[in-house]
């Protein structure tokens, strides 16, 4: 496997060379710039697989930069405010940027969400959606549930995508009926649960624990087994 590419943009030298050497430690390749310019110039010329950035920086701030990359790059940025500064959510969201940590920080947390990032966006790249050890690739059209292949009608497919794109949250009977068959959908009003039953049924091979979780006189949602 590919060591993932992590351009570091810090300028205060100490945090950045400590952030370097450990994220080598991790495996991970690394580049450091200390200028705001130099930083975004690096990120243009080079692929990288995220982008650790400072807000405060010379040559030119982290959220513009954040701004500017987004115009034409979707890579994982997660900025490093310094204790003080407000960073509202709402400026580092618009912003573009991924997540944001404040200074001073436990390197193991900013690993963590490094390894979280990069792994969302590795899985956006394939075109896959995942919950727990369930996978669905929109663009194949396969759905996977560890290493068995489950094989799905059109209508199923669209059914699981629907929860994949919803992890976690209650759909409504009729949120669903809509989605997947359309609102002018008059059938039948039990097609839902038949719908249901068979998905679950061939998700549930092998013993493997529920996800598709029934929701009593509401609906359906997709999470963790209880
Ligand atoms: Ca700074």
């Amino acid at each position: 496997m590919t060591k993932s590419r992590i351009l570091i943009i810090e300028d205060e030298r100490e945090i950045s060379r400590f952030m370097e050497l450990e994220l080598k430690c991790e495996g991970y390749e690394v580049t450091v710039e200390h200028d705001g310019m130099r930083g975004l110039i690096a990120a243009r010329e080079q692929p990288f697989d995220l982008i650790v950035l400072d807000r405060m920086l010379p040559g030119m701030e982290g959220l513009e930069i954040c701004r500017r990359l987004r115009k034409s790059s979707d890579v994982p940025i997660i900025i490093l405010t310094a204790k003080g500064e407000v960073l509202e959510r709402v400026e580092g969201l618009e912003s573009g940027a991924n997540d944001y940590l404040t200074k001073p920080f436990h390197l193991e947390e900013l690993i963590a969400r490094i390894r979280l990032h990069l792994r969302l966006y590795n899985a956006n790249q394939r075109n896959e959606l995942q919950f727990e050890d369930l996978v669905l690739n929109i663009r194949t059209r396969t759905v996977q549930r560890g290493e068995q292949p489950i094989d799905l009608s059109p209508r199923e497919f669209e059914l699981l995508q629907l929860f994949l794109q919803h992890p976690r949250q209650v759909l409504t009977r009729s949120e669903i009926l809509e989605k997947v068959w359309g609102w002018d959908y008059d059938g039948q009003d039990n097609v839902l649960d038949v719908y249901i039953h068979t998905l679950r049924d061939k998700l549930e091979r092998r013993e493997a624990p529920r996800l598709l979780h029934t929701v009593r006189g509401v609906g359906y949602v997709m999470k963790e087994p209880a």
